[in-house]
């Protein structure tokens, strides 16, 4: 049985922040604010996962009230959520999008695809990236968002 599953995230961009996406500081003027590292492709991908396994999201599993994930590296939480996932299923793909103006991320990706396959355990990992043509928050510099999708396989045995 294979079931497929939809995340997105999106954190606002300041001053005085390391910008992580995929588990890769990419270097920038500014980085994104949040409890956590703000990786907000990281966190689509978790909630892409969590729904196709048909668990709660990353909000009710990793609190932003709670100081245990404070500064929290979004890959380490990756691989807690993949190991939790992988207790029932095994992860075919995962794809995603980061819709944002600026840095240019595409000398990234292969870094930020090989720290995510590594985390999940799978090799079948995509990141893309697109602008949004100056429009919205994303285009005015005000915010990088991200949005996945993955495929799940149920593995055999299970009741
Ligand atoms: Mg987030």
């Amino acid at each position: 049985m294979y079931r497929s599953g939809i995340g997105y995230d999106t954190h606002i961009l300041v001053e005085g922040r390391a910008l992580i996406l995929g588990g890769v500081r990419i270097p920038h003027d500014k980085g994104l604010l949040g409890h956590s590292d703000a990786d907000a492709l990281v966190h689509a991908i978790m909630d892409a996962l969590l729904g196709a396994a048909g668990l709660p999201d990353i909000g009710h599993l990793f609190p932003n009230t709670d100081p245990r994930y404070e500064g929290a590296d979004s890959i380490q939480l990756l691989r807690e959520v993949s190991r939790k996932v992988g207790e029932r299923f095994e992860i075919v793909n995962i794809d995603s999008v980061i819709l944002c103006e600026a840095p240019k991320l595409k000398p990234h990706m292969p870094l930020m695809i090989e720290r995510l396959s590594e985390a999940c355990g799978c090799p079948n990992v995509n990141v893309k990236a697109t602008t949004t043509e100056g429009m919205n928050d994303e285009g005015a510099g005000r915010c990088i968002s991200a949005q996945a999708t993955c495929m799940l396989r149920e593995k055999r045995g299970n009741p």
